[in-house]
């Protein structure tokens, strides 16, 4: 396995872009914090700072290698703030999912 190219510090500015919360639901993440790809590894998303967000361990299981966008949007909980925000700390995003941004 490769060692990973992400420093602590590319890590703890991605957990301030989202004030701390879960990156999919903003709630509290408390201990259960965990680290999601967004473009899912199994996809061939990569190990690189531009692909890593922290979630909620019950948002990280619910997302698994779903896409991201169809993903959060068929959610229960959806709000369109929560890809808002996604989108400002990801501009790439609308380029993945041409689909859902006509
Ligand atoms: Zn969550």
């Amino acid at each position: 396995m490769k060692a990973s190219r992400v420093t602590k510090e590319q890590l703890e500015d991605r957990y301030e872009d989202f004030d701390g919360l879960c990156a999919y639901c903003r709630r509290e993440m408390g201990i259960n914090s965990e680290i999601d790809h967004i473009i899912p590894m199994a996809k061939g998303g990569l190990d690189i700072i531009e692909n890593l967000v922290y979630a909620c361990s019950s948002c990280n299981q619910s997302k698994n290698s779903h896409d991201l966008i169809p993903w959060l949007r068929s959610r229960p909980n959806y709000e369109e703030k929560l890809e808002l925000k996604l989108l400002s700390v990801f501009p790439y995003l609308p380029l993945l999912f041409l689909d859902y941004y006509e």
